[in-house]
């Protein structure tokens, strides 16, 4: 059978490049680190395993449609009313349903050069156009988005912090892009790295998602809550949006231990302090080791770290990541993110960090 005789997906589909996760393993070695997806090196809170523990699950019974438990247990960490809480299987599954809830053929999404890829998928698997704009030193540029919009734009993505790059943007700048987009353009604000950001003028996007009816934050259980396998994401917005989305989802999204769960994790604020204390504490570390072996790094407020490393032979990032990999460190090439010349690392463990700051020492040595 020939290409042309099989079933055709629809236009944009095949447009997609498919998203390739960060390496899982390594051969060969004693142990594995797993610095690639920016998990959290200190797991779940221990009060998951004792929500779980404590409740009877009854997995032969469908879970609760709308994960009530689940938002009102987000709804009291974060002062938010659960009318304005969507959760999903993952904030993948949220960015995708934002898209096909909003998105038709011939409407343009625009994210950033350098930002995430799951938009440029969502919004091609929607229909809709793809539209990256160019960063700034590896940042979002608030002129050169609001210079992208056309009258076909129908919705802007912002990564805040952004991954892979580490960069953020000011809460007065997330308000002047607002101010910027027409009233009907949605601005989806990606918070997923939030709670590693200690800059006093960082905000994740409560406030502007209160005040208007054009903006969505996305949140994950999945970075700091160390619960990335559960796959738990929530967004907060106007009831509109809500409400529109909830007729796209699929009516049992987020399954019946991802409620448990969530609900206990967020709970635990001092869980999400250590993590955050944890990278506090190594991220500075890592970063001064590895300029200190003359690689250069992108100043980071999440959870990762860019590494750049030279074009000359012996010393190029794949070349860098063949030899980490080969002692068990697992780093994130970004080749696909435009960035053939770094690897992201995420802040693990005091043995992962340690780990890769000597091996690095051995590879540029
Ligand atoms: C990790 C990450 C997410 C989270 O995705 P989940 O589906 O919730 O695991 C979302 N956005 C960005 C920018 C991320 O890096």
């Amino acid at each position: 059978m020939s290409r042309t005789d099989l079933p055709r997906p629809k236009p944009g589909v095949m447009d997609i490049a498919a998203y390739v996760p960060g390496r899982e393993t390594a051969h060969g070695v004693a142990k594995v680190y797993k610095l690639s997806s920016n998990e959290s090196p200190l797991g779940p809170s221990p009060a998951v395993t004792e929500a779980f523990a404590a409740r009877n699950v009854d997995l032969a019974t469908y879970p609760d449609g709308s994960a009530h438990e689940l938002r009102q247990a987000i709804s009291r960490a974060h002062g938010l009313n659960p009318g304005n809480i969507l959760c999903g299987n993952g904030s993948d599954e949220l960015l995708g349903l934002l898209c096909q809830t909003y998105l038709a053929p011939g409407d343009e999404g625009l994210f950033t050069q350098h930002g995430f890829l799951v938009y440029k998928i969502q919004i091609l698997a929607a229909g809709a156009t793809p539209v990256s704009v160019p960063d700034t030193d590896l940042t979002a540029n608030v002129d050169a988005i609001l210079d992208a919009v056309t009258r076909k734009t129908r919705m802007v993505f912002l990564a805040n912090p952004n991954n892979p790059t580490g960069t953020y943007l000011p809460v007065s700048e997330v308000r002047r892009l607002h101010a910027g987009l027409p009233k009907d353009v949605i601005l989806v604000l990606d918070a997923a790295y939030a709670e590693y950001v200690r800059r006093n003028d960082y905000e994740a996007g409560i406030e502007l998602v209160s005040a208007n009816s054009n903006v969505v934050m996305t949140r994950t259980f999945s970075k700091i809550h160390g619960l990335a396998g559960l796959r738990i994401g929530w967004m907060y917005a106007h009831e509109a949006i809500i409400d529109a989305c909830n007729r796209v989802r699929g009516p049992f999204n987020v399954n019946a231990l991802a409620i448990i769960a969530g609900a206990a994790a967020i709970g635990d604020r001092a869980h999400v302090e250590r993590a955050v204390e944890h990278n506090e504490a190594w991220l500075g570390r890592v970063c001064d080791a590895l300029e200190a072996l003359g690689l250069t790094v992108t100043p980071s407020v999440g959870n990762f770290v860019l590494i750049h490393f030279p074009k000359t032979a012996g010393r190029t990032a794949a070349e860098a990541d063949e030899f980490l990999t080969a002692r068990g460190y697992i780093l994130r090439r970004v080749a696909g993110y435009g960035l053939p010349d770094a690897l992201r690392m995420t802040i693990g463990s005091e043995e992962a960090n340690l780990g890769v700051i000597d091996a690095l020492k051995d590879f540029m040595a």
